[in-house]
């Protein structure tokens, strides 16, 4: 039973001060870390004094031990009240008075139990230890013990309600720790003694107190998760160094003794090296750690440089506009012959020249515009019933003379059943049509056929003819970024197919075709697809990006096909028909719409 006592003491009182140690070095500068330092110390000097207690050996000297542990338990418990109070920080400021009041009270307890009989009056020596018996003040002393033992709890429990999450999970394991304390000297103190009518086990109640001094250092280093793990470890290791080494010096014989030290370095020496291991791989963790947060500092800057990119990018496309839309208006005015008479020849072609460059540059800031509002959200949809003939007439009758230089022949063909009502943005649904129409014309040869058509097809063979397109050469189209071909600027939700009865829109041409690995990146921001041809012919590859996006804003689909390069191509765009104009705008109240939305940006037809 003595070398159990021996070994729990030393194992103990080590783990105390180790433990005291860690929390002190983990923050030096900080009162709590501090305090708890100190608060081991005077929890050792408890144990190794309440062990003593129980040597009959040491007769002569039971008094002055006992009083030491008396006054050692009066320094305990008021660094346990001022520890309370200010970990994690305290909640209001102790007055000077009261602390100065309390440091004399307590010197002067201290004084009595140490230097005078009053509290600790004289000792009998029984079988299992030493007896106390007490002096006249010890009720000073009970009532003192008592009124700082309370304090810490209502303060604990205060601060449970008032703090954040992190604070009251560091506040819950003091309380696990005064918890498991209370628990262990119930039994050990009161249920165990009450039942065998035996003492001998009380030790173990003041043994638990360990506990409360692991829970607090755990709850003190909460906030350093990893190294506890270290900690965890070495103290792992010190209890069983600790057993070794007390194994070592109670052994019965040389040879014993001897085996028993070979056995302890070895054990010595692989803690060592598992101490080491972990710390190392706690490093590389931290500096795993490090990297990650500085990763995602450094995506967050990226998004912020990339919403001022867009924002600059729709600022100045805005800027740009209007002066150019001036410079367009005007050349058109001068080229025109019945308000400017411009004789030379030269000076006519390098008008319209410029003219043309205009246009182009028009188109391409007016195309960036409407890029960065499809991308910012800030793109207005204004849905109403429109004539879906009406809007493809007067697409053909706009496009007519572009046809007609390109020496292309335009033509529409509408089905009976298409000629109905839909509920959509007119200006949109035109801006898409403009643009496939434009694109058949500028991707035709002379004596090329376009043909618009309108006609129903049901979802399931849109959503395949979809399918089809984007997993044509997916894997090829896949560009670096991880975007695939078909990646949308839409919201998720709008893009979902409602119903099934879908008016399907497809401009059909037979000019330079799109080879089939072509197809499914065609929809993608500046894809420009093709060779000679397409290189040769102006364009920024944004048109059929943006009439993507204005699509599946009307919850449709847009897909593209071609049998290969000289074969011609088929564009088509659907619309769902909706029953009520209440399911469009139950459906498009689910898309966050910006307050400053802004209409389509629009410049004169054509590149
Ligand atoms: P742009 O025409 O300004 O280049 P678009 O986004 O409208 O931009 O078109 C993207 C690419 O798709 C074009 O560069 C072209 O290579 C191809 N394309 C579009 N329409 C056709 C078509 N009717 N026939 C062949 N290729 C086409």
């Amino acid at each position: 039973m003595q070398t159990i006592f021996i070994t729990l003491t030393g194992i103990i009182v080590l783990l105390s001060l180790f433990l005291g140690i860690k929390v002190y070095n983990a923050g030096k500068a900080e009162r709590v870390n501090r305090s708890f330092g100190l608060f081991t110390i005077i929890f050792s000097i408890w144990i190794i004094f309440d062990f003593l207690a129980y040597q009959i050996s040491l007769t002569g000297h039971q008094l002055l031990i006992n009083r030491i542990v008396f006054a050692d338990i009066i320094l305990l418990v008021l660094f346990l009240t001022w520890f309370v109070h200010i970990f994690p920080r305290s909640i209001f400021e102790v007055p000077k008075i009261l602390k100065y009041l309390i440091i004399a009270w307590t010197v002067l307890i201290v004084f009595l139990a140490l230097f005078t009989d009053k509290i600790v009056k004289s000792v009998s020596i029984e079988s299992w230890g030493s007896n106390v018996i007490t002096g006249d003040y010890f009720f000073v002393f009970v009532i003192y013990v008592s009124l700082l033992a309370i304090i810490p709890i209502v303060v604990l429990i205060t601060k449970l309600i008032k703090f954040n999450d992190l604070e009251k999970k560091q506040i819950k394991y003091i309380l696990y720790g005064i918890a498991t304390l209370t628990i262990f000297n119930l039994l050990f103190n009161l249920l165990i003694p009450s039942i065998t009518k035996n003492f001998e086990f009380a030790r173990f109640g003041t043994y638990s107190a360990i506990f409360f001094v692991a829970f607090t250092a755990y709850a003190i280093l909460k906030t350093h998760l990893f190294n506890l793990r270290i900690i965890l470890t070495e103290t792992a290791a010190v209890i069983i160094d600790v057993i070794l080494a007390v194994q070592v010096f109670t052994s019965h014989s040389v040879l014993e003794a001897l085996l028993r030290a070979l056995l302890a370095i070895l054990v010595y020496y692989g803690s060592y090296l598992l101490v080491k291991s972990v710390r190392e791989e706690i490093k590389r963790r931290e500096e795993l750690q490090e990297l990650s947060d500085e990763l995602k500092i450094a995506n967050q800057k990226l998004q912020a440089i990339d919403a001022m990119k867009t924002e600059f990018v729709s600022m100045a496309s805005h800027e740009l506009l209007t002066p150019i839309s001036a410079i367009e208006g005007y050349l058109s005015m001068m080229l025109d012959e019945k308000m400017v008479k411009i004789d030379d020849p030269k000076a006519i072609e390098y008008m319209n020249r410029v003219y043309k460059s205009a246009k182009r540059l028009a188109r391409l800031v007016a195309d960036l515009l409407n890029v960065s509002r499809i991308e910012e959200g800030r793109l207005l949809v204004e849905k109403q019933d429109i004539e879906l003939e009406e809007t493809i007439t007067s697409v053909i009758n706009e496009l007519k003379f572009k046809a007609e230089g390109a020496k292309v022949s335009l033509e529409s063909e509408i089905s009976d059943e298409a000629k109905v009502k839909v509920y959509a943005d007119p200006d949109k649904i035109k801006e898409v049509i403009i643009n496939l129409v434009g694109n058949s014309i500028k991707y035709s040869h002379e004596g090329g056929h376009v043909k618009v058509k309108a006609g129903f097809l049901p979802i399931a063979e849109i959503l395949e003819s979809v399918k089809t397109m984007e997993n044509i050469c997916a894997e090829e189209n896949k560009d670096v970024s991880g975007e695939g071909s078909i990646h949308s600027a839409i919201h998720e939700k709008y893009r979902e197919p409602v119903g099934d009865r879908q008016l399907v829109i497809s401009v059909q041409d037979d000019g330079v075709g799109i080879e089939k690995c072509d197809v499914g990146r065609l929809f993608k921001k500046f894809s420009r697809v093709g060779d000679w041809s397409t290189q040769e012919t102006p364009g920024t590859g944004l048109g059929l990006y943006i009439s993507r996006s204005l699509v599946e804003m009307h919850h449709g689909r847009i897909w593209a096909e071609s049998d290969g390069k000289d074969k011609g191509s088929t564009f088509c765009f659907s619309l769902p028909l909706f029953e009520t104009k209440e399911q469009v705008v139950k459906l498009d109240g689910e898309v966050p719409k910006a307050k400053d939305a802004k209409p389509l940006a629009k410049s004169a037809v054509g590149n």
